[in-house]
């Protein structure tokens, strides 16, 4: 059965992504020329808007280029806004949609949410999609509910063969120093693995995050259906998100 879940996932390479968020310049960017990479994992590192022309000569090739947000348009009159295609045109191959901080600071719903996925696919880029409970949320034990109905409003709506990302982020995590324990990861991800499963036709990567760091990296790694990181904080450091990359 082509969408039968494979529980374990024993995918053998793994998937890390940089968000630097509203941080990074071209220094940092240089600095990142001399990455190194001793593992087959896949590495996207998504800098600012402003970072992406010169990211493709920067950075070496098997780092790709992602972004950290887009329009939900294609083009026109939106003023100040950046589209998928052009996107697309800066060598970008992934968009982070839906982060928490686009959430709550910009009031992005999940309608909203699923339009950009929906441009970004239309786009032939990858959306890495976030999703994730706040603290209160987790308060009331309804973690696995609020995340279920962020995977049916703005994931599982587009085609069962559109290729993508689930960045699972805990908000309570983002920038904490607090990460959920491994039984919780464990418990989260089966559950958002299961849900992907009845409509995908592929597997799709989820990964974790929320104050994933060079010390707890390989932990959180080893907990089953965890297919790669999204990191923010300790992705500003080189060293640190080379120890990430190759833990
Ligand atoms: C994030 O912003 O997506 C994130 C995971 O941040 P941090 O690693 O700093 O918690």
């Amino acid at each position: 059965m082509s969408n039968e879940l494979n529980i374990s996932s024993k995918n053998k390479h793994k998937i890390f992504v940089a968000n630097w968020k509203m941080n990074g310049s071209k220094k940092l960017l240089e600095e990142f020329s001399t990455f190194s990479q001793t593992k087959p994992n896949d590495i996207i590192l998504c800098p600012p808007f402003t970072l992406l022309g010169s990211a493709k000569s920067v950075l070496p090739d098997f780092i790709k280029i992602g972004a950290q947000n887009c329009s939900e348009e294609d083009n026109g009159a939106f003023t100040g806004e950046i589209s998928a295609t052009m996107l697309r045109d800066s060598h970008v191959s992934y968009v982070i949609i839906g982060h928490s901080e686009r959430r709550t600071l910009y009031r992005e719903t999940d309608t909203l949410i699923l339009k950009k996925v929906e441009s970004v696919i239309r786009s032939e880029l990858t959306p890495i999609v976030c999703i994730g409970e706040t603290l209160l949320e987790k308060k009331a034990h309804q973690t696995l509910q609020v995340l279920e109905k962020q995977i049916k409003s703005c994931i599982t709506k587009v085609s069962a063969q559109s290729r993508l990302i689930v960045a699972y982020e805990p908000i309570w995590a983002i920038g904490t120093g607090l990460t959920p324990n491994e039984y919780e990861i464990r418990e989260t991800h089966l559950h958002i693995k299961k849900k992907l499963s009845l409509h995908f036709s592929i597997d799709v990567p989820v990964l974790y995050g929320g104050s994933a760091n060079a010390e707890n990296c390989s932990k959180i790694l080893s907990v089953e259906n965890v297919d790669g990181l999204l990191v923010g904080g300790a992705s500003l450091k080189k060293h640190d998100f080379e120890m990430i990359c190759n833990y």
